[in-house]
């Protein structure tokens, strides 16, 4: 038998896995997801190449978080016989103000994490049922949870915190921050790759259907868009991003909305969706002629500059800016228009790099480096699983 990591990121529909080998590394062997939990589940596995692997298992049993771990239990089985799960890593979105770093899932821990449900609603029960039936599931193994907060958990008090009354502070509401998975990802590429990139000023652009940018100032969160709530900062697929608090006290006391009817607002029907009155999806914006899909990316873009000129504000410069997620890595036109105008933070785009994809995408005599890293949340939460099992093995 050899040792395994598995890794585990749950939805309110959906389960992410990946499969990762202990000996060399942790070395990825597989990647799946499980999606329509609760409705009809579909499956879908990867090799470590990419290329499907036909799962023989029926997912239909995937009616909730319990049933698709039991799933993967069965998967991990089937095609991983000489396996055994040593650690499973979860993602868990928010880990309050005290988690700093992965933590051991034990009860208390467990227990300590159902608090800040109210805090991310949307995410953190989903987080923590893939927790439980995981913990069920794999009893043997060590259950280790990565947090999408901990990265940005040594922001300076003046990023930490909002203009309320100390006391709510002190109960909890702070801006948080989230993505930090990614950022830790791109911080240790940029250190690997580019050590005087990294101990210099970077600001991270993570967009995809989530998006917030992160300030890294030797490689370490100094500021970020997202706050309390993965609501704030960047427009995003569905959810509004920075927004005038009044604009939600008018909704209440005016429209007479409730606050599930705002959440549903706010979450699922705003950003590109909402401005497009077509698509999240920004591959379909950019196919689109409609003039509502262009005002949509304009004002993605155009948040984008703004916050990075206040990012760079923070960072006192900037030296590099490193697009990642689904669009940073992959729309060419979204980091064109994001990079327009920006000769005087020091960037200077090169067309043909920029279209090819290349990982260096500034012009030679750019002052300030512009890059496209792919990030790779799971290859984070892998080595944290590792870490931990060395450190109980030490
Ligand atoms: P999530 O936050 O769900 O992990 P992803 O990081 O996968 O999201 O990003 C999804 C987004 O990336 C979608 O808006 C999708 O349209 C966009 N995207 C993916 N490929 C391309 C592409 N070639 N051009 C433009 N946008 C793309």
């Amino acid at each position: 038998m050899s040792a395994h990591v598995l890794t585990l990121n749950a939805g309110s529909s959906s389960l992410k896995f990946g499969v990762f080998a202990l000996a060399e590394g942790p070395e990825p062997r597989a990647a799946g997801l499980i999606e329509r939990i609760g409705g009809s589940p579909a499956l879908h596995l990867r090799d470590a190449a990419g290329t499907a692997i036909a799962p023989g298992e029926d997912p239909a049993g995937a009616t909730d978080q319990a049933g698709a771990v039991g799933l993967v239990l069965r998967l991990v089985a089937r095609h991983f016989p000489d396996g055994e799960i040593a650690a499973v890593g979860h993602r868990v979105v928010h880990g309050g103000p005290d988690h700093a770093g992965p933590a051991r899932l034990s009860d208390d821990v467990l227990a300590g994490l159902e608090r800040f449900v109210p805090f991310a609603p949307l995410h953190q029960p989903h987080n923590l049922a893939g927790a439980r039936a995981a913990r069920a599931a794999f009893p043997e193994a060590l259950q280790v949870a990565c947090f999408d907060t901990s990265f940005h958990r040594n922001h300076p008090w003046v990023n930490d915190t909002f203009a309320l009354p100390r006391r709510f502070y002190d109960r909890g509401v702070r801006r948080y921050g989230f993505h930090g998975l990614s950022y830790d990802y791109i911080a240790g590429e940029l250190a690997r790759s580019a050590p005087l990139l990294h101990s210099g000023r970077v600001v991270v652009a993570h967009l995809g259907n989530g998006a917030s940018m992160c300030g890294l100032l030797g490689g370490r969160s100094v500021a970020s868009t997202m706050g309390f709530s993965a609501l704030d900062g960047l427009p995003m697929g569905t959810r509004c991003g920075q927004l005038d608090p009044g604009v939600v006290l008018y909704l209440m006391d005016q429209e007479g909305m409730t606050t599930a009817e705002l959440a549903d607002l706010l979450y699922l029907e705003s950003g590109l969706k909402g401005l497009s009155g077509m698509a999240n999806d920004m591959r379909a914006l950019e196919a689109s002629e409609a003039p509502a899909a262009r005002e949509a990316i304009d004002y993605f873009t155009f948040r984008i500059r703004r916050e990075l000129g206040g990012l760079a504000a923070a960072l006192g410069g900037l030296d590099a800016l490193v697009f990642c997620g689904g669009i940073g890595e992959n729309s060419r036109l979204v980091r064109a228009e994001v990079c327009r105008g920006m000769q005087w933070l020091g960037i200077e785009l090169d067309r043909a790099r920029n279209e090819a994809n290349a990982r260096i995408i500034s012009a030679d005599l750019s002052r300030t480096h512009v890059m496209v890293i792919p990030t790779d949340e799971e290859i984070v939460i892998a080595r944290a699983a590792a870490a931990m099992l060395g450190e109980g093995a030490a």
